[in-house]
């Protein structure tokens, strides 16, 4: 069986294992490899690799670090599908979503492409006589990245791209659910000429976590994950004097108004509530219908289900399986819920016949209407293939119900009224909001972020914003004196 083990200074740790973790094909539920889990030890080894390369690559001309952006910006092209192959294997999701993934990641790294031109600073001549100011930014040394299950491709290129473009060494922490993506990314680092140690990818679970979030030389720590686990990497990160943007889980609202295209919106709900089996970060859990129009809605989005095929991810499916037998086994705890709590079970998916293995982690996709925010469907991030409707009178209680919500992650508004969509997104608390669009997720020159319990920190990821959080400022203020006051000078004079 495939041994997965640690990236360190541009190679394949060989270390003595201790702790292995199996990883599993989700639509067979077989285990197909394990992968190591680092102790304190290992974390010290990585970090130590980490700062001898963060040096050098720093003093690494822009040209020279930007032209290993381009070459790996080149190889991640060529190769989506590989890269979306390892992803589905691991994960589930179907080759064409995992394609998607990747796509979005390269994104990130075309933007990064463009670092010498984010990293210029500001110049003031002349602030006071013969003085002048100007200001830089520099990388901060090592970074670590811990990356969640979901994108185990594009959460770290939102990160890594920039942070070395900007001139860190980066310590990658991946999910060891799906751990293989980072490995070959990291390969492919190297081919585009990284040097040594400038990415290094380390596999664990708390204990890897806990020994990044305390070393001293650790500047800052990006993290996605759930909220729980964001809060705490935040608080014990910060705690350690680091630097901490933690993004958390989220629970993704679509009002619908009555004078929507509700074709469009029925489309939007099943491809924002299902793609990815609903593990995504901005997929849409509640729809938030009013009333008028909730019965016309239902019964388009209900329509529109029975057509779509549960099944192996390489098969051509819609949807594929749930990472873990676990993770399967709690979100049908959650259909279960509603069930109990009133809920109408409008399309029910624990009884889906997959196209694939019967070990695989099934879960079709569940539809419930009249789901109330007392229930726990609605109250929790189920993070899985279950939409829960939400009736409203109109537009003020449908805003209420978003802005109460303690998730601020995405939202969207579906109305042709475009004074209410103004409204909307002006009254609407949350961090990034679509407008007839159910996955508003921000193109790379964008910040991507939540709001409220969906984000620990102020810095949003990529963008502006993620090009600020990988650099420290310096001022620096110059006097040169002018020649002509410089005493005694026999030479011929050379004013300029
Ligand atoms: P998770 O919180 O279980 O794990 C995230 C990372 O934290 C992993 O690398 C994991 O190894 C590590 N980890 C897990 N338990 C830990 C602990 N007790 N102490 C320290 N580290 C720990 O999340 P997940 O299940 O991998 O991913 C799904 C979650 O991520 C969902 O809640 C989803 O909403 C969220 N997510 C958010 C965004 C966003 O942009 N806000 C994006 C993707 C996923």
């Amino acid at each position: 069986m495939e041994r997965i083990s640690h990236w360190i200074n541009g190679d394949e740790w060989s270390g003595p294992a201790g702790r292995t973790a199996p990883v599993h094909d989700p639509a067979t539920g077989r285990q197909t490899a394990d992968v190591l889990l680092a102790d304190a030890g290992v974390v010290d080894e990585a970090v130590a690799s980490a700062v001898k390369a963060a040096d050098g690559w720093h003093r690494a001309s822009l040209t020279q670090r930007t032209r290993v952006l381009f070459s790996f910006r080149q190889i991640l092209d060529a190769r989506k599908e590989e890269l979306a192959a390892v992803i589905t294997a691991e994960h589930g999701k179907v080759l064409s979503d995992a394609v998607g993934e990747v796509t979005r990641g390269l994104e990130v790294v075309e933007f990064a492409c463009g670092i010498p031109h984010l990293l210029k600073g500001g110049h003031s001549e002349g602030v006071s006589t013969g003085v002048d100011v100007h200001s830089v930014r520099q990388p901060l040394g090592v970074v670590a990245v811990i990356s969640p299950f979901n994108f185990p491709a594009m959460v770290p290129l939102w990160f890594v791209p920039v942070a070395i473009g900007a001139g860190n060494a980066v310590v990658l922490k991946p999910s060891e659910k799906d751990p293989s993506a980072a490995n070959l990314m990291a390969a492919w680092w190297k081919e585009a000429g990284l040097p040594d140690g400038v990415l290094t990818v380390l596999h664990g679970d708390k204990e890897a976590v806990d020994g990044l979030l305390t070393h001293p030389d650790v500047k800052a720590v990006s993290f996605v994950g759930s909220t729980p686990i964001a809060r705490y990497v935040y608080e014990t990160g910060t705690a350690h004097g680091k630097r901490v943007q933690a993004l958390g889980g989220a629970k993704n609202h679509m009002l619908v108004l009555p004078d929507a295209d509700l074709d469009l919106a029925a489309d939007a709900a099943v491809n924002a509530g299902f793609g990815s089996a609903g593990e995504r970060c901005m997929a849409i859990s509640a729809l938030v219908a009013v009333e008028s129009v909730a019965d016309e809605l239902v019964a388009k989005i209900a329509e529109r289900m029975a057509g779509l095929s549960t099944g192996d991810g390489r098969r051509g499916c819609d949807m594929g399986p749930l990472v873990t037998a676990q993770h399967r086994d709690k979100v049908r705890g959650h259909v279960d819920a509603g069930v109990t709590e009133g809920a109408d079970l409008v399309v029910d998916g624990r009884d889906v016949v997959p196209e694939g293995d019967a070990h695989g982690y099934w879960l079709g996709p569940t539809l419930f209407d009249r789901v109330t925010p007392e229930m726990s469907i609605y109250r929790e991030e189920i993070f899985g293939p279950v939409l829960s409707v939400v009736r409203v009178p109109g537009y003020e209680e449908g805003l209420r119900l978003i802005n109460d919500n303690p998730y601020g992650n995405g939202t969207a508004i579906f109305t042709n009224d475009g004074g209410a969509a103004r409204r909307f997104e002006y009254e609407v608390e949350v961090g990034m909001v679509g407008i007839n669009v159910p996955i508003p997720v921000p193109m790379a020159y964008y910040s991507f972020g939540g709001w409220k319990s969906s984000l620990f920190g102020d810095s949003h990821a990529h963008g502006a914003e993620g090009v600020h959080f990988f650099t420290r400022g310096k001022v620096v203020t110059t006097r040169w004196l002018d020649p002509s006051h410089g005493g005694i000078n026999l030479g011929f004079p050379t004013h300029g």
